[in-house]
């Protein structure tokens, strides 16, 4: 008698473990922190956000599907996948991770819909992709007997405003500044059990960043470094700033928004540019919390 209530005790323990475990989880990786630069050491830009039960990814650049693995996630176990906005560098990992997260090996295994939500479009893309392999989604359905609800899309169309809100996390989308011919452009700010993170996109400067990264836990923001040398020789390299932050834009915004961490991801370092050039220059302005991101970068939020 004794011991079996000594088991049970310990079944229990075990159990409350694992449930707060899950409460107290509100994690940010960088799976890629790149641009469209094919790059061995930074993937294309793509964030993983886990809270509590949940498992939230933002953007799929290049190399989206291998960054999981090397985590072990597999890549049906996503609950929902956020876009930031149409520029092939954010969606360029989708059709792998859509597809091969249906196969039926323990890497894939998604037996429900691909739950996404990002701007208005989004339904062109869906659709697109659908049809682009209706051929192999067919096939597989037959021979391998995949399920037909794990390929299926659940596509939302979003505008600015809280846009998903379960089990206590909030997602709100904001409208960032990408320049004016990248609209809709998006930020995300996601709350969960009292803590904030929020994800700039890509965005030069942005009063809306200031307003949504306030105090935040963390803010996760773009860069792109270009030397003055480069810029002087070929000027066509303004147009990479009339879309991007500069060191110091972003200096400007954390100097505005006080983040209580900050990272930067979407990493640009064009001609001869270093992450010292990056630092450098930020450090010029801003004197508060700073790390350059690196591909499987982890922060802990409820640390
Ligand atoms: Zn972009
Ligand atoms: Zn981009």
């Amino acid at each position: 008698m004794y011991q079996r209530s000594f088991w049970v005790g310990l079944a229990l323990v075990f159990l409350m473990g694992s449930v707060s475990a899950g409460e107290h989880l509100f994690r940010v990786t960088l799976l890629g922190t790149g641009t469209p630069v094919p790059s061995v050491e930074r993937y294309g830009y793509s964030t993983l956000v886990e809270a509590g039960e949940q498992r939230l990814l933002f953007d799929f650049g290049r190399g989206v599907t291998i960054r999981l693995s090397q985590l072990k996630i597999p890549l049906g176990s996503i609950n929902a996948h956020f876009l930031t906005h149409f520029h092939s560098d954010h969606t360029n990992g989708l059709p792998d991770l859509w597809l091969t997260g249906w196969l039926r090996p323990a890497y894939g295994q998604r037996n429900q819909p691909f739950v996404i939500y990002g701007p208005k479009g989004l339904l062109d893309l869906t659709n697109g992709l659908s049809s682009a392999y209706a051929k192999d989604i067919l096939t597989r359905a037959e021979d391998e007997k995949s399920p037909l609800s794990g390929i299926a899309f659940e596509p939302h169309e979003i505008e600015a405003g809280l846009i998903y809100d379960n089990q206590g996390v909030k997602v709100i989308a904001f409208n960032n500044d990408h320049g004016s011919k990248v609209k809709p452009s998006l930020g995300y700010r996601i709350e969960f059990k009292g803590h904030t993170v929020v994800l700039s996109g890509d965005t030069k400067y942005s009063e809306e960043v200031v307003r949504q990264s306030q105090g935040v836990d963390l803010l996760v923001h773009c860069v792109t470094v270009i030397p003055s040398e480069l810029l002087k020789q070929y000027p066509q390299y303004q147009a990479i700033y009339d879309h991007l932050s500069s060191p110091e834009q972003a200096a400007q915004v954390f100097n505005e928004a006080h983040p209580r961490e900050v990272v930067y991801s979407h990493i640009g370092l064009n001609g001869n540019a270093t992450v010292q050039d990056l630092l450098d220059r930020t450090r010029a302005m801003y004197q508060g919390p700073l790390r350059v991101g690196e591909d499987l970068m982890v922060f802990d939020l409820m640390k």
